[in-house]
């Protein structure tokens, strides 16, 4: 009998596991994949999850992993004007001065060891059922790796499970959205020009209202990608592969990618944003990270909110713990709690992602920022996470940004 059981050991669910550890809880975690395991990703982390792995005393065993370490944001608009983003010119001179690119294959493997430590475990374990009783979750089936059919009892089960969760769909919350819902597809290549210590946001034609971003990802190494709604690429009928090629070929980036060699086919992934509000809890359940459609809609950035659903889940279960009460009306602090915390910035996002679609709009901005430090420090305070969340749901807040 588990206090929780987690369904899924990206960053949601091994976060919530040590999180848990350090509450007293006695927690499961179970993956369909055998670490170390790929995920199609930016592998960009900024300074929320930094605070988490400084939180969680591990910045100097992800300092040890290979990548690079971030300090600058490129901003380009669809005229080709950048907006250079200084890390450690934010307003808060205490903040998070870096970021970094990591490959996920390596980073969810570092963070899955740290969560073995304090957690049982189980990998090649494909959940594909739950258990209810009087309507309440109570447990997961699965498989394990060897085939063999098991249960598991639980308090409450956690679905980190990511975009397609099993918990989400069995619970009947799982609804996909394509105008809230991105596809991001990603290759590495070896040998990009100009690599340094900068992720590159470049809000180019081809790819309004989403981007096409170039990452340093350790030793020569590049993470290139483009996302874009869902609905647009139905809609017009688009194929990422064929613009991000096309992409690559333009004017202005031929000559960086002359001596480039592709490492893989480039592969695909969903990013549900959180641009609209949804159910994450129910009787004896709640839903993390992806599962619960927290990616940021306007960057594209979900490991760092899926670490704080973690972080979240597993005080909210401790209390539930204390309380005796797995039932619906109590989880429903979960939510609350997680959107006090992170809906404002969604909302600011949502709100970027609609400006985006307008290249005037966005034109604007960014050569508004590249022009006004003070403009560009702010925004750097907000990619720190330092901006006080009654901030930026303020709208005086942005007016303030745009004409100071
Ligand atoms: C192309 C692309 C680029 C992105 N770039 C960035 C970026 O640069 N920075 C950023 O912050 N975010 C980025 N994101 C978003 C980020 O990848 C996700 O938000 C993040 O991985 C969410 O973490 P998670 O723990 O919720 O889910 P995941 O990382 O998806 O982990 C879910 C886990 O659940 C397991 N699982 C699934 N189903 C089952 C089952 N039935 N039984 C057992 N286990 C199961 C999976 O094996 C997996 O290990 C990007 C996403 C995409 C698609």
């Amino acid at each position: 009998m588990y206090d929780a059981i987690i369904v899924g050991a990206g960053p949601a669910g091994t976060c919530a596991a040590l999180y848990g550890h350090r509450l007293g809880l006695k927690t499961l975690l179970l993956d369909k994949s055998q670490f170390p395991r790929d995920k199609t990703c930016g592998d960009a982390f900024s300074g929320k999850s930094v605070k988490i792995m400084d939180d969680l005393g591990l910045i100097e065993g992800v300092n040890e992993l290979d990548g690079s370490i971030i300090k600058r944001i490129i901003f380009a608009n669809p005229r080709h004007s950048e907006c250079e983003l200084l890390l450690d010119k934010s307003l808060n001179k205490e903040h998070i001065s870096h970021g970094y690119v990591i490959q996920r294959m390596v980073f969810d493997n570092f963070m899955f060891e740290q969560a073995k430590n304090v957690s049982d475990y189980e990998e090649g374990f494909t959940v594909s059922d739950l258990i209810f009783k009087d309507k309440a979750v109570i447990g997961v089936k699965g498989k394990s790796l060897d085939g063999i059919e098991k249960e598991y009892i639980g308090s409450l089960v956690f679905g980190a499970d990511g975009p397609n969760s099993i918990v989400s769909k069995k619970t009947g919350l799982y609804e996909m959205d394509m105008k809230h819902t991105a596809v991001g597809i990603r290759c590495y290549y070896d040998n990009v020009k100009n690599l340094t210590d900068q992720i590159e946001l470049h809000y180019v034609e081809e790819t309004n209202p989403g981007y096409f971003w170039i990452f340093p990802a350790g030793k020569n190494r590049a993470n290139v990608g483009v996302g874009l709604l869902k609905s647009i690429v139905k809609q017009e009928n688009r194929r990422l592969n064929d613009i991000m090629i096309n992409v690559i070929n333009s004017d202005n980036f031929r000559h960086r990618f002359r001596d480039a060699v592709a490492l893989e086919k480039p592969t695909g992934w969903n990013l549900p944003f959180g641009s609209i509000r949804r159910e994450n809890h129910g009787d004896g359940f709640l839903l993390l990270g992806d599962a619960a459609g927290l990616v940021d809609p306007f960057t594209g950035e979900g490991i760092g909110n899926a670490m704080e659903s973690g972080r979240i889940a597993a005080r909210i279960a401790s209390k539930a713990k204390e309380k005796h009460n797995f039932k619906k009306e109590y989880l429903r602090y979960y939510d609350e709690e997680l959107w006090k915390y992170l809906g404002g910035e969604l909302s600011v996002s949502t709100r970027l992602l609609k400006l985006a679609r307008s290249k005037f709009l966005l034109n604007f901005v960014i050569d508004r920022a590249a022009r006004n430090e003070k403009v560009r420090n702010i925004m750097s305070s907000m990619l720190a996470d330092e901006i006080p969340k009654t901030e930026l749901s303020n709208p005086l807040f942005y007016l303030k940004i745009l004409f100071s």
